[in-house]
């Protein structure tokens, strides 16, 4: 091997120096001082130091989310603690009779038993969830939705473009504002169409105000085809009855919020919705409702792709557990965010800025996020900084995402666990 320094200096040499500042693999270490070299800039070390500093921040890894966005889709949404021993897993293992078991049976249960659902099923998201559905009980036939629901949720989860996907034909009905149950008889009655479902989606992220009229599950129920309710937000119940002992009463975002188990009791044959919105599990689509029509979703060829994992699952599990036994304050970090005080926000809020030497305490707005209780906000404490300083607290060795308004940076103690207030105190001091 040649070691004697030559210009430009060998890719070995860069990756050498490179070692020095980054524990990364050798071969990615080499494959920056590569493309370095390859780029013919005149400061080839600082290049490849540069690609290497990218490559580092572009790695997954923990951030503390102090936007006050509880549910943040740019941070993964609900935040979640996802155990596993490393050890292998009963997923498809039956313990009593030592035969083949279904990886779909525990969870379907809980989720039976905390929505008043005849069965359930899990798969990756909820976009892939409607897929499912959509493909299962309406391919080649038509599906009734509202003109007023025909709506893209983000990421690319738009309507029409699923239900193209799944091999269902979309019927629009009614208009944008107004849509009447008539509208939906009609649309049935007309020899035209082979209605199969009437799909009713919960526009999440945006709501029309004004002269509007929309048609109620309760309503749709009385029509003779099924009726599938995307209700998206993935809250359970909107009597929250976990939150009782824990907050004074219920928000009253959550009531206005759609519900799986309301849903259901209002006659919906099945319900949809993210496992990792305002249900705080791990990304994940719920299907619960009938029985045969769960069935013919969990044998269609579309349910072997969309299937989730082991650790989904298990997580999920714990979540579902924490929701049964009235612990998903305590357990599940959503809704410890929900369910933290004013008094508490602001004692540690009070105790940042004193520990830190910087900012002040200021009451701010937290919001829901991922397109849930759009327009409503949580009233928060939270810790004011004049000026713009996103950049240097997101450079900060565990990063920490705030907001800016005005010139001011504000970081909001709701969506930030106390668990991580030092991490908060130590990006702050470093600002001083
Ligand atoms: C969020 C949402 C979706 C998409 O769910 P993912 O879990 O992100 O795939 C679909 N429908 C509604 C109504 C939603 O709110």
């Amino acid at each position: 091997m040649n070691t004697k320094a030559t210009y430009p200096p060998s890719i070995d040499a860069i990756a050498r120096e490179l070692t020095a500042q980054s524990s990364l693999p050798h071969a990615i270490l080499v494959d920056c001082a590569r493309r370095a070299v390859a780029d013919g800039s005149d400061n080839t070390v600082a290049t490849a130091k540069e690609l290497v500093r990218e490559f580092e921040t572009s790695l997954h890894q923990d951030v503390i989310n102090a936007t006050g966005v509880l549910l943040h889709t740019n941070l993964g949404r609900a935040p979640l603690v996802m155990n596993s021993s490393g050890r292998s897993t009963n997923l498809e293992f039956n313990l009593e009779t030592g035969e083949r078991g279904s990886r779909q049976d525990a969870t379907a249960a809980l989720i039976s038993h905390l929505v008043g659902a005849e069965d359930a099923i899990v798969v990756n998201n909820n976009a892939a969830a409607v897929m499912l559905v959509l493909a299962a009980l309406a391919e080649g036939r038509d599906v009734a939705v509202s003109r007023g629901e025909s709506v893209e949720i983000g990421g690319g989860f738009r309507i029409p473009d699923v239900m193209e996907q799944s091999g269902a034909r979309l019927v629009d009905v009614g208009t944008t504002n107004r849509t009447r149950l008539r509208d939906y008889a009609r649309a049935i009655d007309s020899r035209r169409n082979d209605i199969a479902l009437v799909m009713k989606v919960h526009p999440s992220n945006f709501a029309i105000e004004g002269f509007t009229e929309g048609t109620s599950i309760a309503q749709l129920a009385t029509l003779e085809v099924p009726v599938v309710a995307d209700i998206g937000s993935g809250l359970l119940d909107n009597t929250a009855p976990w939150l009782h002992g824990f907050t004074e009463q219920v928000p009253s975002w959550i009531t206005g919020e759609p519900a799986a188990r309301q849903a259901l009791a209002d006659g919906a044959d099945l319900v949809t919705f993210s496992g990792d919105k305002l249900l705080g599990g791990p990304q994940c689509g719920i299907i619960a409702g009938r029985a045969d029509l769960i069935d013919a979703c969990a044998s269609h060829p579309l349910m072997r792709a969309l299937r989730p994992g082991g650790h989904t699952l298990t997580s999920l599990q714990s979540v579902l557990l924490s929701y049964s036994a009235r612990t998903a304050c305590t357990d599940i970090p959503f809704w410890q965010m929900v369910s933290m005080s004013s008094v508490d926000l602001e004692a540690r809020a009070t105790s940042i800025v004193s520990e830190a030497g910087i900012g002040s305490v200021v009451s701010v707005d937290s919001l829901v996020g991922a397109g849930s209780a759009p327009g409503s906000t949580i009233a928060s404490f939270g810790i004011a900084l004049n000026g713009d300083y996103r950049d240097a607290l997101r450079h900060h060795s565990i990063p920490v995402i705030a907001r800016t308004f005005d010139k001011v940076t504000y970081l909001d103690m709701r969506s930030v666990s106390p668990a991580d207030d030092h991490i908060v105190v130590a990006a702050l001091a470093s600002l001083r």
